[in-house]
Protein backbone atom coordinates (compact mmCIF):
# COMPACT_ATOMS: atom_id res chain seq x y z
CA UNK A 1 0.00 0.00 0.00
CA UNK A 2 1.74 3.17 -0.93
CA UNK A 3 1.86 5.90 1.36
CA UNK A 4 -0.57 8.29 -0.71
CA UNK A 5 -3.39 5.31 0.10
CA UNK A 6 -2.27 5.35 3.74
CA UNK A 7 -3.40 9.06 4.11
CA UNK A 8 -6.51 8.62 2.60
CA UNK A 9 -7.91 5.43 4.16
CA UNK A 10 -6.10 7.79 7.34
CA UNK A 11 -8.47 10.62 6.47
CA UNK A 12 -11.61 8.70 5.86
CA UNK A 13 -10.79 6.58 8.83
CA UNK A 14 -10.96 9.43 11.12
CA UNK A 15 -13.37 11.70 9.48
CA UNK A 16 -16.00 8.68 9.46
CA UNK A 17 -15.25 8.11 13.06
CA UNK A 18 -15.73 11.55 13.98
CA UNK A 19 -19.19 11.73 11.77
CA UNK A 20 -20.37 8.86 13.57
CA UNK A 21 -19.47 10.40 17.63
CA UNK A 22 -21.18 13.54 16.18
CA UNK A 23 -24.09 11.33 14.48
CA UNK A 24 -24.68 9.80 18.00
CA UNK A 25 -24.11 12.58 20.39
CA UNK A 26 -26.76 14.88 18.18
CA UNK A 27 -28.95 12.39 16.91
CA UNK A 28 -28.82 9.67 19.86
CA UNK A 29 -29.72 11.88 22.31
CA UNK A 30 -33.12 9.78 24.03
CA UNK A 31 -31.86 6.60 21.50
CA UNK A 32 -29.97 4.18 23.73
CA UNK A 33 -30.18 2.02 20.52
CA UNK A 34 -28.79 4.44 17.84
CA UNK A 35 -26.54 6.19 20.40
CA UNK A 36 -24.63 2.65 20.80
CA UNK A 37 -24.84 1.42 16.88
CA UNK A 38 -23.25 4.99 16.27
CA UNK A 39 -20.47 4.95 18.95
CA UNK A 40 -19.57 1.49 18.23
CA UNK A 41 -18.72 2.38 14.48
CA UNK A 42 -17.56 5.66 15.61
CA UNK A 43 -15.15 2.93 17.71
CA UNK A 44 -14.55 0.63 15.38
CA UNK A 45 -13.53 3.13 12.85
CA UNK A 46 -10.75 4.76 15.09
CA UNK A 47 -9.15 1.46 15.75
CA UNK A 48 -9.13 0.49 12.40
CA UNK A 49 -7.46 3.71 11.53
CA UNK A 50 -5.08 3.15 14.42
CA UNK A 51 -4.24 0.00 13.14
CA UNK A 52 -3.75 0.93 9.51
CA UNK A 53 -1.34 3.80 11.11
CA UNK A 54 0.62 1.31 13.31
CA UNK A 55 1.23 -1.04 10.49
CA UNK A 56 1.58 0.88 7.04
CA UNK A 57 2.44 4.86 8.79
CA UNK A 58 6.32 3.55 8.04
CA UNK A 59 9.01 4.82 5.69
CA UNK A 60 8.76 2.30 2.71
CA UNK A 61 13.09 2.80 2.89
CA UNK A 62 13.95 2.09 6.13
CA UNK A 63 10.91 1.17 8.04
CA UNK A 64 10.93 4.02 9.93
CA UNK A 65 7.91 5.32 11.66
CA UNK A 66 6.11 8.09 10.32
CA UNK A 67 3.75 9.19 13.17
CA UNK A 68 5.16 12.56 13.38
CA UNK A 69 4.48 14.45 10.63
CA UNK A 70 2.41 11.63 8.63
CA UNK A 71 0.69 14.01 6.48
CA UNK A 72 2.71 16.81 5.82
CA UNK A 73 6.29 14.60 5.54
CA UNK A 74 7.89 14.40 1.91
CA UNK A 75 10.94 13.03 3.53
CA UNK A 76 11.48 10.32 5.72
CA UNK A 77 13.24 11.48 8.76
CA UNK A 78 15.19 8.77 9.74
CA UNK A 79 17.29 8.42 6.27
CA UNK A 80 16.01 11.52 4.54
CA UNK A 81 14.74 9.78 1.14
CA UNK A 82 11.83 10.74 -0.70
CA UNK A 83 9.37 9.11 0.17
CA UNK A 84 7.89 8.50 -2.96
CA UNK A 85 10.94 8.54 -5.29
CA UNK A 86 13.25 6.85 -2.55
CA UNK A 87 15.61 9.88 -3.30
CA UNK A 88 18.18 11.21 -1.34
CA UNK A 89 17.70 14.73 -0.66
CA UNK A 90 19.81 17.07 -2.88
CA UNK A 91 21.87 19.27 -0.66
CA UNK A 92 24.79 17.15 0.77
CA UNK A 93 27.12 15.33 -1.06
CA UNK A 94 26.22 11.65 0.39
CA UNK A 95 29.22 10.19 1.80
CA UNK A 96 31.40 10.00 -1.15
CA UNK A 97 35.33 11.13 -0.59
CA UNK A 98 37.44 12.30 -2.79
ZN1 LIG B 1 13.33 6.17 6.02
Amino acid sequence: MSLETVRKVVTAGFSISIGAAMFGIFFGAGNEQLKSYALTIAIVSLLFTMAVIMKWARCPWCGGSLLRGFFKNKVCPHCKRDLTTGKKKKGHGGRGRK
